[in-house]
């Protein structure tokens, strides 16, 4: 079976969301919904994937990497099953005495875990010697799906907006900064485009990102401004935010990635960051799973 028909591209529709934000600074501010394409490979992750599953066909494995709370994981190891390869993640940090969901469910697709202490994470090619990997049956797919391959998929995401020529700015979370570095790629000149991380102090991003264009290209920064503490951390007031904007919008956000880029895009707004005739893309772009790792009824959704 292929990835590609399991997908619900129609139902990533673009939705004006203006009203949500407390300042009206703005012209207008949209959001496209990609966190609705699917359950389990949700959002910027199918994208990101799809070219290196269209390598894996002749294949029998695929091998990438990811922090116990990785949605990329999931959405490997799902991916996988469908496409009838074996799946092996290799996982940051000593093995936990309880599975995160993410782990729970990467398993429960019939992914093989391999936990890695932190300190020898970064050696790549050692971890990769050490379960014999060899390129004619196995495919090694970074943390993220970084690289070219990701890059060129993330690209694809800006095909789902029809009116894309009208913005002025495009707005996206960042994680390992692939997402962005397609949607750099594909966004008009004219357009500017940000990144919000949800890394603490990740400023290698920034070159890295641009080390994917070529000229000319969107203008694009990455704000670091508005991680929370840190990866996966996060503050009372951000939780707060995202109960209000599910109230005001209906639209469920994460803590890890689009809770904290909607939360920048209100106080930018409200900064006066942006010129009042500006009209804001958001990219919503899925992790909702990554949720159930907080405790029950902390959020409203
Ligand atoms: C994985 C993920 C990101 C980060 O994407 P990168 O390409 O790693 O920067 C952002 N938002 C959500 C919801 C994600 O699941």
């Amino acid at each position: 079976m292929s990835v590609n028909n399991l997908i619900n591209y129609k139902s990533a529709i673009v939705e004006n969301i203006t009203n949500a934000f407390d300042s009206k600074n703005v012209a207008s501010v949209d959001i496209l919904r990609l966190d609705k394409i699917h359950e389990i490979i949700s959002g910027n992750k199918w994208y990101k994937l799809k070219y290196y599953l269209e390598t894996a066909r002749d294949k029998q494995r695929i091998i990438t990497f990811g922090g116990a709370y990785s949605n990329h994981l999931v959405a490997t190891a799902f991916a996988a099953k469908v496409i009838g390869k074996e799946s092996i993640g290799i996982v940051r940090g000593e093995e936990p005495a309880t599975y995160s969901p993410s782990l729970k469910d990467s398993v429960s697709y019939g992914m093989q875990l391999i936990f890695v202490p932190r300190e020898s994470y970064k050696n790549r090619s050692d971890i990769l010697d050490k379960i014999n990997v060899d390129p004619t049956d196995d495919i090694v797919i970074d943390e993220g799906g970084f690289g070219e391959t990701g890059v060129k998929g993330a690209a694809d995401i800006l095909e789902l907006v029809p009116d894309l020529t009208s913005y002025t700015h495009i707005l996206c979370a960042v994680g390992t900064g692939t997402m962005l570095a397609g949607i750099v790629r594909a966004a008009q000149p004219h357009q500017h485009v940000i990144g919000i991380s949800a890394v603490k102090g990740a400023d290698e991003l920034t070159p890295i990102v641009s080390s994917f264009q070529q000229p000319p290209h969107a203008v694009f920064e990455i704000n670091f401004n508005y991680h929370h503490g840190g990866y996966a951390k996060k503050t009372p007031v951000l939780i707060d935010f995202m109960n209000t904007f599910y109230q005001k919008t209906g639209i469920p956000t994460d803590f890890v990635y689009s809770g904290k880029l909607l939360f920048a895009v209100n106080e930018l707004i409200k900064e006066n960051y942006f010129p009042h005739n500006s009209s804001l893309l958001v990219i919503h772009c899925g992790g909702i799973q990554g949720n159930r790792s907080l405790p029950a009824g902390m959020l409203q959704f």
